[in-house]
């Protein structure tokens, strides 16, 4: 079937990528498509494994003919044609792993803007030659600050890290930054050849002997003298190299290929702002220039609001005379006016996604994914392409329903201007807005992959399997409501960290509660970091969240926390970052398993033990994989493209592991199986069949015992830790915390969510999450609003109390939203 110019639909036909059961369905083009239906159903297999990964393969054979080669290692998606298909452009949530050096600025590109502003437009130090605007960001050698290279902190070594103990002698440690071991003595040994006592406290030596032993950069080479070392008496004498204990660690630092040497020399380095730039890492000529009274660096650290509010004037300008190459200003230049006029445009439609309290000097890594995203779709409004299809992630996840009705006009000027957007979503407000819908079901994994309906919106209400109908046209049994009442309180006063400044607030316990606001107004902040590091650091429990931030707790005075006696954090990082971590080795199910393998009389003829059946072990293991399955492929583009691997085919073991069969299966059938599966295969293994019914409860019996970590959504990583939290039944009483647990789930899935948080409480425990989903706020018996905006415009308690108080409220974002559930 050709491309038919008047037929405006994408032809889908016989498309069978992972669970999708051989399905033929067509999508209008020039439209909003939402693709609905319970988690594991197929949505993303259909949107992003069918539709983006072919429109992706036709582009790379496009543009490099020599990497179809790779792309078929790689595998096209299992569909038999697709016809009608424009080229795509896929906006994900999921985290990529942006660099440190990545800014808001760069993400929306609207930094070279400003760069370009600031170079043409600037005021310039009088007889100060005119920079290129690369000179204006600290990434280029023309910008960067000569002392830092541009990082904007310089990394030094400190003498209380270098010597934490000043007591001991250098004999006894006392420089716990030199090497041990060989090397350690050696340098004793130069140190006591020199001249300097090594038998007395650090203390006492000479402060000229102790810098130079610290931070010289000499490297005398001595005859080291061994008389008198009782330990070594044959020793020769010889000709040894001092190394200071600054450049030792810098030559680590500089040298070392081993993560755990480099680790231990960071032990003894500080980072501190750099003093010449001022932590901006622009050079001194660059911060010269001014745009309105601040220099480029200022500029930066404004908030969008404060942004549009210094740049107005100048775009509004009516009367801007010509640019002159040699002027020291060219503030009031047609250029100024120019530039600026894009710039406050540009940013208008970042306000209205509202993110104006984001700035552009904000790190990327410090977004969350909503921000993120909302962000690249605001720099798509921008791009110009018109006849492609933007396939989207859940955009509402992480919005509160005031942020989502600007995200959507987006969407719309999107499509307006002449793209499709194909939209995976739950929201059921996103869903209603949309022109058409295809809802995939009607379960999960092998009970889904079917498409239900695939038509105008409407038109689902005459489908009864469709769970999706039964939440859209209010079928649906509502979540429950208990009302509890708090068994006393968490009293905290005075927090002061990012737009939090002084605040009070009290968190009742024994119930669950929710933490609301539009994004940006504090809940994060509150909750996983404030509340997260005070409960931990009463427990004394270490912190596992590399993220989470080294500052002391900015709090006046907290009462309560002697309540807990366990912080239990479920969020949605994954469970691991490489395909060898999976469902059933996070939940201690594999161990189970493989026990039940090593006690099978053949392997036990055999002597294969537990390790045997470990793909992380040599013996059991396929070695063309190492165990992974899969092999990495080296794909221009495509960073962490992985094909299956040629000699085990993603079995991951050895011929002779698999061998070993227990009920007729052998172990890689037993990882290839859906929890579902599983539970009936390993129902008299008590230990594994406890961990199969939670994770059944919280809606996972799709997911394959197998399944890489890397494969998995937000939201499934974050129910199997929540799954694996159940499984151990505990007395006590913890502090569970959950950001956005609801986000990337169908309502049916936060049904069971719901439901199994409330079991907790049930049992004593303390829920609060950060939320934004109407229907389970709803269902919380106390609720935090934060507010009344984002930024500086947030960081207040702006209605606390029942679901019902906090509707009646005045003046809060989300009072309205749910005073509408409610009723
Ligand atoms: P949804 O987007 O509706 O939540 P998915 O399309 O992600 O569902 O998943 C549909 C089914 O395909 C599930 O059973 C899931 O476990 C499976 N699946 C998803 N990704 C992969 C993958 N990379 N390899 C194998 N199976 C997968
Ligand atoms: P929410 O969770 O309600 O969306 P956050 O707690 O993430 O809000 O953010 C509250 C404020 O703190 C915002 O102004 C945000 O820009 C700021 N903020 C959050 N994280 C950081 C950070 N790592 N560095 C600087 N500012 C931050
Ligand atoms: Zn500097
Ligand atoms: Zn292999």
């Amino acid at each position: 079937m050709p491309d038919d110019p008047i037929d405006h639909f994408v032809h889908v036909r016989g498309a069978s990528e992972h669970n999708l059961k051989h399905i033929d369905v067509d999508l209008p083009r020039d439209a909003m498509v939402a693709f609905t239906g319970v988690s594991g159903s197929g949505k993303s297999s259909l949107a992003f494994g069918t539709l983006y990964a072919e429109a992706q393969r036709r582009y790379f054979e496009s543009v490099a003919p020599y990497a179809r080669r790779l792309l078929q290692q790689v595998g096209a998606p299992h569909v038999q044609e697709i016809t009608g298909l424009p080229p795509a452009v896929a906006l994900q949530q999921r985290r990529g792993a942006p660099s440190s050096r990545s800014t808001v600025g760069t993400l929306t590109t609207l930094s070279n803007l400003l760069r370009m502003l600031y170079s043409r437009a600037g005021t310039y130090p009088q007889g100060a030659k005119r920079l290129g605007a690369e000179a204006f960001s600290p990434n280029t050698a023309a910008g960067a600050c000569p002392v830092c290279h541009g990082l904007g902190e310089v990394h030094d070594v400190a003498e209380d890290l270098l010597v934490p103990d000043p007591s001991l002698s250098i004999r006894d440690g006392a420089i716990a930054a030199w090497p041990g071991a060989w090397q350690g003595k050696n340098l004793l040994r130069i140190t006591k050849t020199v001249g300097i006592d090594v038998d007395v406290p650090w203390r006492d030596l000479a402060r000229k002997d102790r810098d130079w032993l610290l931070y010289t950069d000499e490297q005398p080479r001595v005859l080291v003298d061994r008389r008198g070392e009782a330990d070594d008496s044959t020793g020769r004498d010889y000709y040894g190299t001092f190394w200071s204990a600054r450049k030792y660690v810098r030559h680590t630092l500089a040298d070392t290929k081993s993560q755990m040497m480099r680790d231990k020399a960071m032990r003894f380095v500080r980072s501190d702002t750099c003093t010449a730039c001022g932590g901006t890492g622009l050079q001194p000529d660059s911060l010269a220039v001014t745009v309105r009274g601040l220099n480029i660096a200022a500029t930066n650290a404004l908030s969008f609001v404060e942004l549009t509010a210094l740049l107005r004037p100048v775009a509004e300008l009516t009367h801007a005379g010509a640019a002159t190459s040699y002027a020291d200003s060219g503030e009031a230049t047609e250029v100024a006016v120019r530039l600026a006029g894009d710039l406050v445009s540009r940013v208008q439609v970042l306000l209205d996604l509202g993110l104006g309290y984001l700035s552009l000097g904000r790190s990327s890594t410090t977004l969350s994914p909503g921000e993120a995203q909302r962000l690249r779709i605001a720099t798509q409004l921008r791009s110009g392409l018109f006849g492609v299809v933007y396939v989207l992630d859940e955009p509402s996840a992480g919005l509160h329903p005031a942020d989502a009705a600007p995200l959507l006009d987006v969407l719309d000027r999107l499509k307006s201007s002449g793209n499709s957007l194909f939209v995976v979503e739950h929201d059921l407000d996103v869903v209603r807005r949309a022109d058409w819908i295809i809802d995939i079901g009607p379960g999960a994994g092998e009970h889904g992959g079917q498409v239900l309906y695939s038509g105008p919106v409407d038109g689902l209400e005459q489908v009864e399997e469709s769970v999706t109908g039964d939440y859209l046209f209010g079928r649906a049994e509502p979540l429950e409501r208990p009302g509890r009442s708090p068994h006393g309180w968490l009293h905290l006063q005075g927090i002061t960290r990012h737009n939090l400044s002084d605040l009070s607030v009290d968190v009742p316990l024994c119930v669950l509660t929710a933490v609301t606001g539009v994004s940006g107004s504090g809940k994060s902040t509150l909750v996983t970091q404030v509340l997260s590091e005070l409960v931990r650091q009463h427990l004394g429990q270490a912190s596992d969240d590399e993220e989470e931030t080294a500052f002391a707790v900015d709090v006046d005075d907290a009462t309560g926390l002697e309540s807990f006696d366990r912080l239990v954090r479920v969020d949605q990082r994954p469970i691991g970052r490489t395909p060898r971590s999976n469902l059933a080795t996070y939940t201690g199910l594999f161990d189970a398993v493989r026990k039940l393998y090593a006690a099978t009389s053949e392997a036990r003829e055999r002597g294969y033990g537990v390790g045997r059946f470990s793909f992380n072990v040599a013996e059991g293991r396929c070695e063309t994989c190492q165990g992974e399955g899969f092999v990495s492929v080296e794909l221009l583009f495509l960073p962490g493209t992985y094909a299956p691997c040629p000699t085990c085919h993603g079995a991951r073991y050895n011929a002779e592991t698999l061998e070993i069969q227990y009920r007729g299966r052998n172990i890689a059938d037993v990882l290839a199986l859906s929890v579902e599966e599983a539970a009936d295969f390993l129902a008299d293994v008590p230990s594994a069949a406890r961990s199969l019914t939670t994770l059944r409860e919280v809606g996972l019996g799709y997911l394959r015992l197998g399944q890489p970590a890397t494969e998995l959504s937000g939201g499934e990583a974050q129910r199997i830790k929540l799954a694996t939290e159940l499984q151990r039944a505990r007395r006590g009483h913890a502090l569970y915390l959950l950001d956005e647990p609801t986000a990337g789930l169908h309502p049916a899935d936060i049904a069971l969510l719901v439901r199994q948080l409330h079991r907790l409480v049930d049992a004593g425990n303390t829920v609060v999450l950060v939320e934004h989903d109407l229907d389970t706020i709803a269902s919380a018996d106390w609720v935090i609003d934060l507010g009344p905006g984002g930024g500086d415009a947030g960081g207040h308690v702006v209605a606390t109390g029942t679901p019902g108080e906090v509707a009646a409220a005045t003046g809060s974002a989300t009072a309205p939203y749910l005073r509408a559930r409610l009723t």
